[in-house]
């Protein structure tokens, strides 16, 4: 006997910010929501120490502890928190059409409507002494963890908007920034170029890449390399951070959903509306912008404002046919 697919109305698809906070609106408005966890329950707040910005936490709070919190609030409202991960999906054309999507390569679900929490993963050298440092000084968040190395020499990789943005914002806060740029250019804007050029306490090294970062439990310096003459230099410094792009973690709506060309979904104007109808998007996995905790949580709270009100035109459609 075939198992009976389960049909839901609002289906969630990741555990960071804009996940719960779309569970949390989605199940006071009786969506009855069913959330999917992704294979980092919690999202990228699980990997950071402290989180000081997030309006409300006067003294600050770990990550961890806050992803747990947001759990409870939206379970409290009646939110299915279930351990999975979509694996594939086939979602409808048709306004009122039903999304199914497969979890875990096993299970199908359907769901009249679908918010993607998806996330964005940082992207990192991949290098051993930056894997074996995570937590210990290196960061893929200089806006999360830069205020820890107030006064003291950090370095920065990468020449993209980000980086570029990351290190005036460090520039701000600590007494040295050196930036390491691979090529004799950066990537970033003209405008980022000139801003990161102005600042004096920016030091920035074209040609260069990490040869090691240096140090056994906590970041205690930095051997870079110019990758033209292959001389090495060591700098000390306390924080490395990464900032050499982010991946959204796209790949199973390929050819499902629009994108832009670097995979983030796109949505329609100020809305969290898909391509799909009834397929809303909220959080990193479609601003490669903001990417703050907080604008990804505002963006799950428009997620399922956005759901409630698709659900309460079909049903208006439905009875009037
Ligand atoms: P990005 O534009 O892809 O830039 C990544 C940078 O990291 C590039 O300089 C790249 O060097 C470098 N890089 C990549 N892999 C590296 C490696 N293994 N070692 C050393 N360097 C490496 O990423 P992003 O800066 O995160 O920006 C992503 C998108 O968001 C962009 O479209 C950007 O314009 C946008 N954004 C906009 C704003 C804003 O408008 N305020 C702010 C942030 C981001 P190469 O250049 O040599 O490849």
């Amino acid at each position: 006997m075939s198992e009976k697919i389960e049909r839901l109305k609002t289906l969630i698809l990741g555990s960071g910010p804009a996940g719960y906070t779309a569970a949390i609106y989605a199940a006071r408005a009786d969506l009855k929501p069913v959330m999917y966890t992704g294979m980092e329950p919690g999202g990228q707040l699980t990997t950071t120490t402290e989180v000081d910005n997030f309006p409300g936490y006067p003294e600050g709070i770990d990550g961890p502890t806050m992803m747990i919190q947001l759990q409870q609030q939206a379970e409290r409202f009646g939110t299915e928190v279930r351990i999975g991960m979509a694996t594939s999906v086939d979602f409808s054309t048709q306004k009122g059409g039903i999304h199914k999507v497969t979890i875990d390569d096993s299970k199908v679900v359907e769901a009249e409507t679908v918010i993607i929490s998806t996330g964005a993963t940082a992207k990192y050298l991949n290098i051993p002494s930056e894997q074996r440092l995570r937590g210990g000084g290196v960061s893929a968040c200089a806006v999360c963890d830069g205020f820890f190395y107030k006064g003291q020499e950090v370095a920065i990789v990468g020449g993209g908007d980000t980086a570029a943005e990351e290190a005036s914002y460090l520039a701000n806060i600590c007494k040295k920034v050196t930036m390491l740029v691979r090529r004799d250019e950066m990537r970033a804007s003209k405008a980022m170029q000139r801003r990161v050029q102005s600042l004096p306490n920016i030091d920035i090294r074209y040609h260069t890449e990490v040869d090691e970062i240096l140090g056994e439990q906590v970041v205690e310096g930095l051997r870079m390399v110019n990758n033209q003459t292959g001389e090495k230099e060591e700098i000390p410094i306390t924080g490395f951070f990464v900032a050499i792009g982010h991946k959204p973690n796209t790949e199973i709506f390929k050819g499902q959903l629009e994108m832009d060309e670097t995979g983030y979904l796109i949505t329609k104007g100020k809305s969290t509306k898909t391509s799909k109808p009834g397929v809303f998007a909220s959080g990193d996995v479609q601003d490669k912008e903001y990417r703050q905790a907080v604008t990804a949580a505002g963006t799950g709270c428009m997620a399922a404002l956005d759901a409630e009100r698709y659900l309460a035109t079909i049903e208006t459609h439905a009875e009037v046919n």
